[in-house]
This record gives C-alpha cells, sequence and structure tokens, in this order.
C-alpha cells in the first residue's frame, strides 16, 4: 500500500509541528500548511524535510485550491486531515471588538468547515479518512477574556460529532483532541505571572509539550482507530478532570 497522505493545518510551529513530524516518522506523507511565517516554515522544512503550503484556513476557496494543488503534487488525495491552526484575540467581552470575533471564529472554526468540506468528497468515495480538529481545554471550562476564541473551540466539538455520525459508515472518523497548557509560541506569550497561576493548577506541575499531543493524534489516526469517532480527548496533565 501506498504511503497515505496527511495534511496538517498550522503543521509548521508548536503542537502542529510536533504533528507533522511524528506522523512523517511514522510513514506518512505529510504537508504542513502556515498562515505567513516563512522564516518558521523555511527552518521547519529544512529540519523536517516535509512540504510547506502558505494558506490562510480562513478562506474557503483558497482551502480547496491548496487541497487540489497538494493532491497534485503528491500525485493522491488527503487521508488525513488535522486541523490544528488557531489564533488567539483576547479581551472581555464588554472590549471586545467585533473583528476580534470575527478573526477567532473565521480562523479556528470556519477553517474546519473549509478544510474538511475540501476533503470529505474523497474520503468517502475511497471508504477511508482520518480527521482530528484541535480544540481546547478552553472549550469545556471557558477561559476569562477568550469568549471567541472558547465558542470557536466549543464549536469544532459540536461540527466534529454531525460530521462523524455523516462519515462513520463510509470509514471516516472525525475526533477531537483538547489540549492543555502546552510549550508553544501561544503560551509564551502569556506573562509569566499568569502562567505560574495556571501551572499551580495542573496535577502533574507543568505545561505539555507538542508532542503529547503529537502522541494522541497519531493513536487517532491510525489504520486500526476505527472504532473511535466523535470522541473528544483532554490532554491536559489532569486539568479540568470532568
Ligand atoms: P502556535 O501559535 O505556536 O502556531 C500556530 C500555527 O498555526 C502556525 O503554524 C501558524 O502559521 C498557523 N496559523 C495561524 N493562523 C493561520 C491561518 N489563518 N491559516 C493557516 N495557518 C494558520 O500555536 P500552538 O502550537 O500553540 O497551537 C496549535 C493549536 O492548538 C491551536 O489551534 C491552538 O488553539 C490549540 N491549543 C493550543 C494550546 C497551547 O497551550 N499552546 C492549548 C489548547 C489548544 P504561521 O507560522 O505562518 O503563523
Amino acid at each position: 500500500m501506498s504511503k497515505r497522505l496527511a495534511i496538517v493545518t498550522g503543521g509548521t510551529r508548536g503542537i502542529g509541528e510536533a504533528i507533522s513530524s511524528r506522523l512523517k516518522s511514522e510513514g506518512y506523507d505529510v504537508a504542513a500548511i502556515y498562515a505567513g511565517n516563512e522564516e518558521a516554515a523555511k527552518k521547519f522544512s529544512d529540519n523536517h524535510g516535509i512540504k510547506t503550503y502558505k494558506l490562510d484556513v480562513a478562506s474557503f476557496t483558497d482551502c480547496e485550491n491548496v487541497i487540489n494543488k497538494i493532491s497534485d503534487d503528491f500525485g493522491k488525495s488527503c487521508e488525513i486531515l488535522v486541523n490544528n491552526a488557531g489564533i488567539t484575540r483576547d479581551s472581555m467581552l464588554h472590549k471586545m471588538t467585533q473583528e476580534q470575533w470575527h478573526q477567532v471564529i473565521d480562523t479556528n472554526l470556519s477553517s474546519c468547515f473549509n478544510m474538511c468540506n475540501a476533503v470529505i468528497k474523497n474520503m468517502r468515495e475511497n471508504k477511508f479518512g482520518r480527521i482530528v480538529n484541535i480544540s481546547s481545554i478552553n472549550a469545556l471550562a471557558g477561559q476569562f477574556g477568550q469568549a471567541n476564541y472558547s465558542a470557536a473551540k466549543a464549536g469544532m466539538i459540536g461540527f466534529s460529532k454531525a460530521l462523524a455520525k455523516e462519515s462513520a459508515a463510509k470509514n471516516v472518523t472525525v475526533n477531537v483532541v483538547a489540549p492543555g497548557y502546552i510549550k508553544t509560541d501561544m503560551t509564551n506569550a502569556v506573562p509569566v505571572k499568569v502562567m505560574d497561576t495556571i501551572i499551580a493548577q495542573i496535577p502533574v506541575q507543568r505545561l505539555g509539550n507538542p508532542e503529547e499531543i503529537a502522541r494522541t493524534v497519531s493513536f487517532l489516526t491510525a489504520d486500526d482507530a476505527g472504532f473511535i469517532t466523535g470522541e473528544t480527548i483532554s490532554v491536559n496533565g489532569g486539568q479540568n478532570m470532568v
């Protein structure tokens, strides 16, 4: 059997970099999508030997075009999709602008529609697909200053369950991984004092590593993971046990 093709959005930095490199080490062909940080994308590509594609996942038309380009380049359709690209635009609701709301909803949630819409027909026809959407602990618990982010990330869970039901009979699974606080550029941007408070709430007493999220994604994307679908797996060091 030829190698399966995996596409990872936000695949060049942080959690996405770890997912891309893990899937490659497991024998998948991998295409990594980034938004515009050329320097990080080049460094990633040089380090891992993985092809990168620039794409704003908030654009429906661009998602379709880039998915088609990736399929042409690799000579096969996408069989594994990891929707990992995400941003924060934090603000308390009474100060939140419409722009902050829409940027986060478009990049974190509409992107899942855009990317899944572009791959799902082929997955259904080929009777194989693995979709993993990267949500957040803040979808499940809510977070101060993150009404936009929490809403988008919670939306991903409902979206995934609906698509999981539609796709199950075609051997296409759709699952969610909800990370807790992971050491990446996103959390490096949080003030140290705030981070210390957060770490004090994590039973394992540390931030997670991107590789620990990649481990969970690789579990869900495996060929023999076909009986797990519509599920949300928390990877958060014991924070927010429910
Ligand atoms: P980073 O900020 O470190 O990396 C974000 C990645 O997403 C980059 O590759 C970036 O590309 C890409 N990206 C951002 N916007 C777009 C866009 N519009 N189109 C395409 N690609 C885009 O993020 P993390 O690794 O920390 O987070 C990854 C995912 O995990 C996110 O969805 C985040 O919400 C989620 N998460 C993270 C947690 C954490 O603690 N870090 C906790 C819970 C969830 P470029 O390099 O070009 O900017």
